[in-house]
């Protein structure tokens, strides 16, 4: 007879190993639950290390109020904690960590060197483990507090190793943690430091300085302090003006009594109050502190206790919304900035995978052999600075197409010799329509100008001709902590592309030079953008940030809609088109041009 009992229980190491994944999900994970073990110990002090995005090393040490050397051993075992007696405790717990599984689930799956002291003791203890077992433990002299240090993680799950993404997204990860936490606790003083370097220093201070310090001083006028005290708790903290709206990437923390926690619904009851103050697209950043009986909240609903339940859901949703409306109008709020300009710069969305253009494309008949430019119009030299020739109100002046600075060779237009341009009009101050032999072509101005520039942008950074165009006066970049973490990750690309730029201060640099043929495009701006969709798309390699960083910038500096072009303009639009790899689509994948022919015209009058 075979063997027919299978069930195993499973060994404690194993057990362990994965309770630890419900934890333990990432570098971030540990850095959140060793933070708030040092902020539970009382801590005014904290400071962090990581290494390789803490693969290599994640290391909290406090200045709290330290572990007995019985304690110390004790702390690792499932189920330790110094936080919950009986079943009943857990509805009235405040402080940070409540279940006692947080240092068990590290140990489970990294080697882990704790050193601990208490003020009234004499000598503190070190303590290591690896792979949830005891390796050593002795008493050493030490600072009052703990010390904590967890390497190699997962080294023991080699599955789940392989499962961490890259290290400028880990790393964000546990940014994205550090700011939380910060903002929560504005009265302790933390520092971030990766691979040996400082990343920030918050000393103690206020709310309100915590955001500015964190967040930068962009942020600086555009907060609005909310208060209110009801019945159910009170709610506290800043909204942004409209003014501080944005598309993409607002800064939106909701804390409930010193915890950071996701709130769709709330966030709902947040958007209404700005309803119509903003568009409908646009996110108004808002730092919310909530804090209630901790009776009325039930934490322990996700393991990463990101996910909080209120009691009273319902009754929060419309005294946010109120708060946030009320708070705008005594500061009346009223927008100065409006977001649907009609010729406003189209704001590209991320493409969803490494390759941009993937997802099949909108077919538009286009005739491939179409040439406008039959005829006598001669052009040796093309102008690439679209501004210098724009602001110049262009006749067929020769000397305007010498470009004013360095411009490299885009390579020879198709047509150089002999050319006549076709007759070219523009409609509507949109499109461009040409008149050729047997066709009708109308070409979208703004998506023409795009791919001309995304492609120019492109070729420069592969073959590395940066062309860069001084600034008279040097703008300023003021980024978060988030942002600059994520500033140096790109700063290579971005020089690449003819951005020049020098440390001016904490987390601030001057931009010092833009791509020549920026046009009018905001620096920081245009920057910020690039960002915000490169953060995105984390797993992108160099040339795949390049295409990002290209389209934006041409997205941003493509003429718009409501300008008038002279024929000059439009025959040098139409010459730069037709030596672009693509003539067909956008940089965003939207057609250039609708092509009508002489047939089909009179087909449609039979
Ligand atoms: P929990 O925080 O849920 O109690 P943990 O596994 O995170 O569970 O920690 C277990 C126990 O170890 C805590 O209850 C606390 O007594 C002790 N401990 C952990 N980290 C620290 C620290 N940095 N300073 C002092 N005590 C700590
Ligand atoms: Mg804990």
């Amino acid at each position: 007879m075979p063997d027919t009992n299978c069930i195993q229980v499973l060994p404690e190491v194993v057990a362990n190993q994965i309770a630890a994944g419900e934890v333990v999900q990432r570098p971030a994970s540990v850095v959140k639950e060793l933070l708030e073990n040092a902020i539970d110990a009382g801590s005014t002090h904290i400071e962090i290390h990581i290494k390789d995005a803490g693969r290599t090393l994640i290391q909290v040490i406090d200045n709290g109020i330290g572990m007995s050397a019985s304690d110390a051993v004790t702390a690792f075992l499932p189920h330790a904690t110094s936080k919950i007696r009986q079943a009943e405790d857990l509805f009235a717990l405040s402080t940070m960590g409540f279940r006692g599984e947080a240092l068990a689930s590290i140990a489970a799956v990294a080697h882990v060197e704790l050193r601990t002291k208490r003020q009234q003791d004499e000598l503190g203890s070190c303590v290591c483990l690896s792979g949830g077992q005891l390796e050593s433990q002795e008493l050493i002299s030490c600072p009052n507090g703990t010390n904590i240090a967890v390497r190699d993680i997962f080294y023991n799950i080699p599955a789940r190793r392989k499962f961490l993404k890259s290290n400028e997204s880990e790393f964000r990860n546990i940014v994205s943690v550090v700011e939380q936490v910060t903002l929560a606790h504005p009265d302790i003083t933390f520092s971030l430091h990766h691979n040996g370097q400082l990343v920030f220093k918050l000393v103690a201070e206020n709310t309100h300085q915590r955001i500015l310090s964190l967040m930068g001083k962009k942020m600086d006028g555009k907060l609005l302090a909310i208060q209110v005290d009801t019945i159910l708790g009170r709610i506290s903290g800043y909204i942004g003006t409209p003014e501080a709206a944005i598309k993409r990437g607002a800064a939106q923390f909701f804390f409930v009594n010193q915890r950071y926690i996701q709130h769709p619904y709330f966030n709902k009851a947040v958007q209404m109050g700005y309803d119509k103050l903003i568009p409908a697209d646009a996110k108004a950043p808002y730092f919310i502190y909530f804090e209630v009986a901790p009776d009325k909240i039930d934490v322990n609903i996700h393991p990463t206790k990101t996910e909080v339940r209120f009691e009273d859901e319902k009754a929060f949703f419309p005294i946010l919304s109120a708060v946030v409306r009320e708070t705008l109008g005594k500061a009346n709020a009223i927008p100065s900035i409006d977001f649907d300009q009609d010729d406003a710069p189209y704001i590209p969305a991320a493409p969803s995978s490494n390759e941009p253009f993937a997802a099949p494309l909108p077919k538009v008949s286009f005739d491939p052999s179409y040439n406008p430019f039959k005829g006598n119009y001669t052009s040796k030299n093309p102008v690439q600075n679209w501004e210098a020739l724009y602001e110049t109100n262009a006749e067929h002046t020769p000397e305007l197409q010498e470009p004013a600075y360095s411009t490299p060779d885009w390579g020879e237009p198709l047509i150089s010799e002999q050319s006549i341009p076709c007759k070219c009009l523009q409609w509507k101050k949109k499109y461009i329509v040409c008149l050729g032999d047997n066709t009708v072509q109308v070409l979208h101005q703004h998506r023409l100008h795009s791919r001309i520039l995304y492609e120019q942008y492109l070729k420069r950074m592969r073959t590395a001709q940066k062309c860069s165009m001084p600034l008279l006066f040097p703008e300023v970049l003021e980024l978060s902590a988030k942002e600059n973490a994520l500033f140096a990750e790109v700063a290579e690309n971005l020089k690449e592309i003819g951005f020049d730029f020098e440390p001016f201060g904490k987390q601030t640099y001057q931009i010092t030079a833009v791509p020549d043929g920026l046009g009018d495009a905001n620096p920081v701006q245009t920057i910020m953008e690039t960002m915000q969709l490169l953060q995105t798309n984390t797993t992108l390699a160099t040339d795949g940030k390049r295409e990002i960083i290209a389209r934006t910038l041409a997205e941003k500096a493509a003429i718009t809609a409501g300008k008038e072009l002279s024929d000059m303009q439009m025959h040098l639009l139409m010459e730069q088109l037709s030596v672009c790899q693509d003539t067909t689509y956008s940089p965003n994948g939207l057609p250039i041009a609708v092509t009508i022919d002489e047939k089909e015209i009179e087909n449609k009058l039979k």
